[in-house]
């Protein structure tokens, strides 16, 4: 039983020294504040036990009698010697004034601690907040495909605030240890010997509280899983509720989601509990220690202003020893979520797109894939093969093939949201990773299959594109992608609140609002990866026209299943299994008569009939 107990505490203690090493990054960013913090706390706790051991004098100039246990402690007796010469009609007046004053000030640096230590916590977890997002939009896509969504989204929203709750766990625990520190002081210098009889007590309360948060380590850990669980079930019940609906597998989704949600209150009703039961348990124990000291203070025959001043003491210690203790466990129940947060934060162990140095000043021949080859996972089969292709500027290319040939993905290694694994894409005479991310993007715009909207106006969304558009501007992309009429009609027209929660446009509105953003871009390179697959044939048609208009001089990128959409493309390169199997123009593939011819007279004969 001891070994185990013996072995809870150094875990706890390990969990806690891991926890400050895991933040030590986050605490580093304010030394100077930390140090305030630790200063203001011990002064103003030790202007508060100056105060109270000036009691001790007080009631001895109030009761003349006893003098003789004030000369136990040189401490008590210096602190009487420091009023014995003032005449005894002012002595207590003085005295009533400096207990006065000395609780005056604790006060005051008790104000201008907790507004230091909330600044502290209020930036730290900006910070923290801050660094979060910043990696999410600096790792590397691949990164985020392998990462499962729910327990990402735990990661960055319950367990981020986890961690500010931590650092205001810390920031507490520091003002409380310093109060501890002043006041146990403060009682050692009033009596040694009771204070020596009070830490035993202290140590056997914090031997006890210890045994409890080793098992709310236990349970922290088990909170998180199960925390990432139900986060896992719940955005694939929302996103998959099409299906589910479809299969009818509600009361099964149902009893999936039960199972999570009932681990997660089993383990929250636990931690509650066991969090729960240290306050009143240490103030048990506290009681019982307060009936110890004063048997031994009846035994030893104290003054009564020496053990009255020492009781208030020890009473105004106890709720910070209680504090101490209720923070530690608190604390190790949140190691999992800290390290969940910092492990996203650790930069050494995940894979980034870094940035060349050469601005991207324009294309002035081509995009050339040069023995391209590249897989989503290193040990499965690569996506793309030996790919070698001409993309030239100002022309307009289509890529088509079957579905999983790899359009997108070719798609993806252009805007280098990955980096080939091997071969190179060159840009001119540059290889694409030379170039500065940033200037190339800037000139590259891409309308996907899934079209973004994000939740404001129609307006911002256009906007989005190009951040200083103007509003003629933004009315005239979206003439031109053939979304003015709808737009105009909606109840606010472009200040219409849409996505997530305002209006819910349909498949085909969200791709004409994609195609304005893009349009108002003004981009060199306008990359359409299934753009109009969502648009009825009369929208699809003028879109068309909208494209064919954009494409004046312009290098335009195509991918298309409706192979009626990719007729005027300059050149159709054809891919199947990641390779290239044909390429040239319409003419040209029509004559071959192969894959492209295949599944040109197939989509012909389907609208014929
Ligand atoms: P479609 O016409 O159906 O959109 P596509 O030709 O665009 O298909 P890609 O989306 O490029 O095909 O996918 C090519 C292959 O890469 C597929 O086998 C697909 O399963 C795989 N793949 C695509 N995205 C990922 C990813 N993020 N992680 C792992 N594999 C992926």
């Amino acid at each position: 039983m001891f070994l185990l107990s013996q072995s809870n505490m150094t875990r706890n203690e390990k969990s806690i020294k891991k926890l400050l090493q895991l933040l030590k990054p986050l605490l580093k960013l304010y030394p100077g504040k930390i140090l305030g913090v630790t200063t203001l706390g011990f002064l103003s706790s030790f202007l508060e036990g100056l105060g109270i051991s000036l009691f001790i004098p007080l009631l001895e100039s109030l009761d003349q009698t006893t003098a003789q246990l004030s000369s136990e402690s040189p401490f008590l007796e210096s602190l009487n010697q420091l009023f014995i010469d003032i005449p005894p009609n002012y002595r207590l007046l003085i005295i009533c004034l400096c207990i006065f004053g000395s609780i005056f000030l604790k006060n005051c640096l008790t104000f201008a601690n907790t507004f230091l230590s909330s600044w502290l916590e209020a930036h730290m977890s900006h910070r923290l907040r801050s660094e979060v997002f910043k990696q999410l939009l600096s790792v590397s896509q691949s990164f985020l495909d392998a990462s499962q969504a729910g327990k990402l989204l735990n990661t960055l929203e319950n367990h981020t605030w986890s961690v500010s709750e931590t650092i205001e766990l810390i920031v507490g625990l520091i003002i409380n240890a310093c109060t501890v520190f002043a006041l146990s002081i403060l009682l050692l210098l009033i009596s040694w010997k009771l204070t020596l009889l009070v830490a035993v007590g202290l140590v056997l309360i914090s031997f006890i509280i210890r045994q409890m948060s080793g098992l709310a380590s236990k349970l922290g850990q088990q909170e998180v899983k199960v925390y990432d669980a139900i986060a896992i079930r719940m955005l694939e019940g929302f996103y998959g509720m099409r299906v589910i609906r479809a299969f009818g597998r509600e009361s099964y989704e149902q009893e999936r989601f039960d199972r999570a949600s009932n681990q997660v209150r089993i383990i929250t009703l636990k931690l509650a509990q066991l969090n729960g039961s240290i306050g009143p348990l240490s103030e048990i124990l506290f009681v019982a220690l307060f009936i110890c000291i004063l048997f031994f203070l009846q035994q030893n025959k104290f003054n009564i202003s020496v053990l009255l001043s020492f009781l208030f003491i020890l009473y105004r210690l106890q709720p910070h020893i209680q504090g101490l203790d209720s923070a530690r466990v608190e604390l190790v129940a949140l190691t999992a979520a800290v390290e969940d947060v910092m492990s996203f934060l650790n930069r050494s162990d995940k894979p980034y797109i870094r940035s060349g140095r050469i601005s991207f000043k324009g294309l002035k021949q081509a995009i050339v894939f040069k023995s391209v080859s590249f897989g989503y996972n290193p040990v499965e089969k690569p996506v793309l093969q030996d790919l070698s292709i001409h993309i030239p500027r100002g022309k307009t290319t289509a890529l088509v093939g079957p579905s999983g040939a790899g359009k997108s993905t070719l798609i993806k290694l252009i805007c280098r949201f990955y980096d080939v694994t091997e071969g190179e894409i060159y840009i001119d005479d540059y290889p694409l990773r030379q170039l500065d991310l940033a200037s190339w993007r800037d000139r590259i715009a891409i309308v996907s299959q899934d079209a973004q909207i994000f939740s404001t106006t129609v307006y911002e969304n256009i906007a989005y594109g190009r951040l200083d558009s103007t509003e003629d501007e933004i009315t005239a992309a979206a003439i031109q992608a053939n979304a003015h009429e709808f737009i105009s009609k909606l109840p606010q027209g472009y200040n219409t609140m849409v996505g997530d929660q305002g209006l819910r446009l349909s498949g085909g509105q969200r791709q004409r609002i994609a195609l304005s953003r893009a349009i108002v871009r003004n981009p060199e390179i306008f990359i359409l990866d299934e753009a109009t697959n969502a648009l009825d044939s009369v929208s699809e048609g003028l879109i068309q026209e909208a494209i064919s208009a954009l494409s004046q001089n312009r290098t335009v990128i195509i991918v298309a299943h409706r192979l009626s959409t990719i007729e005027q493309a300059n050149q159709i390169i054809v891919l199947q299994d990641g390779q290239v199997i044909e390429q040239g123009n319409l003419q040209h593939l029509l004559k071959l008569n192969g894959l492209f011819a295949k599944l040109y007279h197939l989509q012909y004969l389907s609208t014929r009939t």
